[in-house]
């Protein structure tokens, strides 16, 4: 969705229209709590997407029934719940048809400074308007009853109207109390692409003036407050973040409030260990590139890339990560016409990205692909210029000593490794040029086809099996053979097809039989 799609949800928005898009298992909670005479409210991010026209993806009740009454009032229907006192103060979860439901009771908050994300204390209200101003986003403190009027205490559907994020309330206050606020505030940028406001003088601007990343006022974030949220809660917004529509805005805010140059972290062995966020991505900002291929400066750049590529994980990070390493006195040079470049910068870009995977935490498969995606990141510009031969020497060799344990993941990794190519070369002058963009997606097809057809990597992937071999060479000669029809299938000059494999080596033994001193002499035993 772009932002431009967003409904007409202004004043006179139909209530009924409202009420129409609730699924009905809400409805009958809803329902079921008025009838009983509780006030009952579908709130926070629901009403939030209902009111743009997106699917929400999860339906929140907010109630003054307590949670004794709402699981009463659960058992009498005979719907299935579970208690989540323990963890979620207030909160049932309520189950109807295989859909669960949170419904939380209205609630208080109050924070001190000992942790840096839960409030200190919790406790029960009355009224839906002091639950709302416990929320974080005006957007988000918004409630909804089953006759479809919306509660907004706080301008929510003006902001949204405005295409704004703001803050309930004054902005530093709530960042001190909680500060996953900050990067919440940053992910739901990069998902509604709206701007980001708030009260209080704001900082200088940040960025190129004209881009869409452009930061005309920085907001004060106390992002220091950061170094008490651990990995896991500060991974899951950055991921959200990371594979949203806006990622750029999202990231470019991150990095404008000094968010990303902070440190979150985890516990280890009993203590807290200090996990820097991304603090290597800084000086990209404002780092000059090369005119002559470039538009933007390499931050702008990578921010523009990331938003051009599809939205799956290990394309993102591969684009947050791939040019990390320009700028750096060992890679950066000036050419003879006063140009900056920073040839083999993916080499160093590589090292950085698989310490910094590593030190988020990321399991051993997800960085061997991320750091081999970066690695490769400029292997495919110069193949636009050479032939088959030398794609298929490339494809070999990664075949061979890339992450890949089966010819599918490789297939899987040229797949990715086209998005991030593609998605690269569009960030620079070449979006300018539809027939190279044409060429460079037809190379990338070209790759896949051909690890598709002839790159075999694990003996499963061959089209014959252990027994039809054994059938024709001993057993201890099993490994070298799949190795020779893997070999020959990759150069190119045999199919990967079950007889035209199986004749390669009946073939092959009968040379072997007639030049036997010439032989492996296991498998001329055979
Ligand atoms: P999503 O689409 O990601 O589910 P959401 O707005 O529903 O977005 P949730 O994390 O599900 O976000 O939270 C539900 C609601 O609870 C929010 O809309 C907001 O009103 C409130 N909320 C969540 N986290 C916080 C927080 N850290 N501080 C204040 N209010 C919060
Ligand atoms: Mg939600």
């Amino acid at each position: 969705m772009t932002v431009s799609t967003l409904i007409d949800f202004g004043e006179n928005m139909d209530k009924a229209q409202l009420v129409a898009k609730l699924p009905s298992y809400t409805k009958s909670i809803l329902e079921a709590l008025n009838a009983a005479g509780f006030e009952a409210y579908v709130v926070g991010g629901a009403v939030r997407d209902l009111l743009l026209g997106r699917e929400p993806g999860d339906y929140d009740i907010t109630t003054n029934a307590r949670p004794e009454q709402v699981l009463a009032l659960c058992q009498a229907k005979g719907w299935h719940t579970v208690d989540q006192l323990g963890q979620n103060f207030g909160c049932v979860m309520v189950v109807i048809d295989g859909c669960s439901t949170e419904v939380t009771t209205f609630r208080g908050e109050s924070y001190d400074d000992s942790d840096a994300h839960r409030p200190a204390n919790t406790w029960f209200c009355d009224k839906l308007e002091e639950d709302l101003a416990r929320r974080d986003f005006t957007i988000n403190a918004m409630a909804l009853d089953i006759r479809g009027q919306v509660f907004d205490y706080h301008g929510g559907k003006a902001d949204l109207a405005k295409h704004l994020i703001r803050p309930v309330g004054k902005a530093v206050v709530r960042y001190q109390e909680d500060a996953l606020r900050m990067l919440r505030a940053c992910r739901f940028v990069a998902q509604l692409g709206f701007d980001y406001v708030q009260d209080g003088v704001p900082g200088p601007a940040c960025g190129m003036a004209g881009t869409p990343y452009y930061l005309a006022q920085v907001p004060h974030f106390p992002a220091e407050r950061c170094r008490g949220l651990s990995l896991e809660r500060v991974r899951k917004e950055l991921e959200k973040l990371l594979v949203a529509e806006f990622a750029g805005k999202g990231l470019m805010l991150m990095l404008a409030t000094g968010l990303l140059q902070q440190s979150c972290r985890v516990r280890q062995s009993g203590d807290y260990v200090p996990v820097p966020i991304l603090p290597e991505a800084e000086h990209l900002l404002g780092l000059a590139q090369n005119p002559r291929f470039h538009i933007y400066d390499t931050w702008e750049h990578t921010l523009l890339a990331i938003d051009n590529s599809p939205r799956e994980l290990a394309i993102r990070w591969a684009l947050v990560l791939h040019d990390l390493g320009k700028g750096l006195s060992s890679v950066r040079i000036i050419k003879a016409d006063g140009q900056p470049s920073d040839p083999g910068h993916e080499a160093q870009s590589a090292i950085m990205a698989e310490a910094i995977l590593q030190r988020l935490r990321y399991g051993e498969d997800f960085c061997r692909l991320v750091v081999w995606l970066v690695a490769q990141h400029m292997r495919f510009a110069p193949m636009l210029l050479t032939g088959e031969k030398t794609l298929r020497r490339w494809l070999r060799h990664e075949a061979a000593h890339g992450p890949f344990r089966t010819q599918a993941q490789l297939v899987a990794g040229y797949k990715l490794l086209t998005e991030v190519f593609l998605a690269d070369m569009g960030a620079t002058h070449a979006r300018e040029n539809q027939q190279l963009m044409d060429e460079g997606r037809a190379l990338g097809e070209q790759v896949i086809a051909m690890a598709q057809a002839s790159m075999p990597i694990a003996t499963q992937d061959l089209a014959v099996n252990g027994r039809e071999l054994l059938a024709l060479v001993p057993k201890n000669t099993i490994k070298e053979t799949f190795a020779y029809l893997i070999e020959r299938v990759q150069s190119g000059n045999l199919p990967n097809e079950h007889d035209a494999l199986l004749a390669a080596l009946k073939k092959k033994l009968a040379r072997q039989e007639r030049r036997p001193e010439k032989s492996n002499p296991d498998i001329a035993k055979a």
